[in-house]
């Protein structure tokens, strides 16, 4: 039996000054999932997330967070839920143990004592508990920025780029503590920009400039974007990309490791294009099935064309998406620079 609804919201608008930064946006989370916020930056998973928990108040709409109107109960959600920003926010002269005893105050914490020294052992953090926070890799830090959000036992946590300039197996014991959690009821909201952390979670939506462009599991998002992808491999791949952008039926092209991924929705066309262009090139290309990343660079290629084109254009240009790592803004700033802010 599916786990009831921790958040259940629908049509929720948010405006700052004139831009209107959430728009329409309805969602269900249920309790213990892991649910993802990825898109570019500034578009609104921030201030998305804030939302669906009572911590912003929408201009309008209606929902619940926790059994609670996210808009009349908004004060009574808020204790109940976790917050970690993308800044570490903690006292850099203060050991790990005194942060967390100091948060523990604040959070008015009944049992601080025994509270403090179970997230200690819960974190990993009592043999590292004297340490100063301010002398801690950035591992470490987000750990205990984890642990303080903890302290008065969320029932929903935020975490809002937990992992942003963090190493992967730092990265990855971290998220071992997230389904953690999540295996224990806590409901977890998380954006990111990272294709692994996409794939960690239960489910996931696309924010592009304030409107929720997909969402599901990491397959419905894949599925419901009808991409076909081939990759190509070869020796001679170097310029084939920029060649390839300028061809009808040919929506992306990304670098991937030593092959290239070529998307697009109409499978007969791309199929023909690729065939005839590589004729006699030695190249070799076989259909894939298109990745999460696939989908995503997909997706923030149309947010590129959305706003570097002016009202009316069409089509807009094509565009490949060059470029290492496996942050999707990283990809994309690599090709123009244009991305985001
Ligand atoms: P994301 O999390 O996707 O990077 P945000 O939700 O943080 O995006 O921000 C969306 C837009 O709203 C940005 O243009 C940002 O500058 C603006 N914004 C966010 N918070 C505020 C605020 N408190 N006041 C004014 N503008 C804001």
């Amino acid at each position: 039996m599916d786990a009831p609804l921790a958040i259940d919201v629908s049509g929720l608008n948010k405006h700052f000054g004139n831009r209107h930064v959430v728009k329409n946006l309805a969602l269900q989370v249920r309790e213990g999932e892991i649910f993802g916020f990825l898109g570019p930056n500034g578009s609104g998973k921030t201030t998305s997330i804030r939302l669906l928990c009572g911590l912003l108040t929408p201009d309008n709409g209606q929902g619940m967070c926790l059994g609670l109107d996210v808009i009349k109960d908004s004060a009574r959600i808020k204790p109940q839920v976790g917050y970690m920003t993308q800044r570490f926010s903690l006292w850099d002269d203060l050991s790990i143990e005194e942060n967390l005893d100091f948060v523990a105050r604040m959070f008015g914490v009944t049992d601080r004592r025994q509270t403090v020294t179970h997230t200690l052992e819960e974190l990993g953090l009592t043999s590292r508990r004297r340490q100063l926070a301010g002398a801690l890799s950035g591992g470490w830090k987000q750990r205990l920025a984890l642990a303080s959000c903890l302290l008065h036992r969320p029932k929903l946590l935020l975490l809002d780029e937990p992992t942003a300039g963090v190493d992967p197996k730092a990265r990855r014991d971290f998220w071992e503590e997230i389904h953690r959690l999540s295996a224990s009821g806590v409901t977890v909201l998380v954006s990111t920009h990272y294709m692994d952390e996409a794939e960690r979670c239960h489910r996931l939506a696309y924010i592009s400039y304030g409107q929720l462009l997909a969402s599901g599991t990491a397959e419905e998002v894949v599925s419901s974007l009808h991409l076909n992808t081939w990759e190509i491999s070869g020796h001679k791949l170097h310029g084939l990309a920029g060649k390839l952008r300028q061809l009808p039926g040919i929506e992306m092209v990304a670098s991937f490791g030593a092959t290239l991924h070529v998307s697009g929705r109409n499978a007969e066309l791309l199929q023909d294009i690729l065939e005839r262009t590589l004729a006699g090139s030695g190249l070799h290309m076989r259909p894939i099935p298109p990745s999460l990343e696939d989908a995503f660079i997909h997706l923030m290629q149309d947010d590129q064309d959305q706003y570097g084109s002016p009202p009316g254009n069409s089509p807009p240009p094509r565009r490949s998406c060059e470029g290492g790592g496996n942050r999707l803004d990283s990809r994309l700033r690599g090709n123009d620079g244009r991305y985001g802010e």
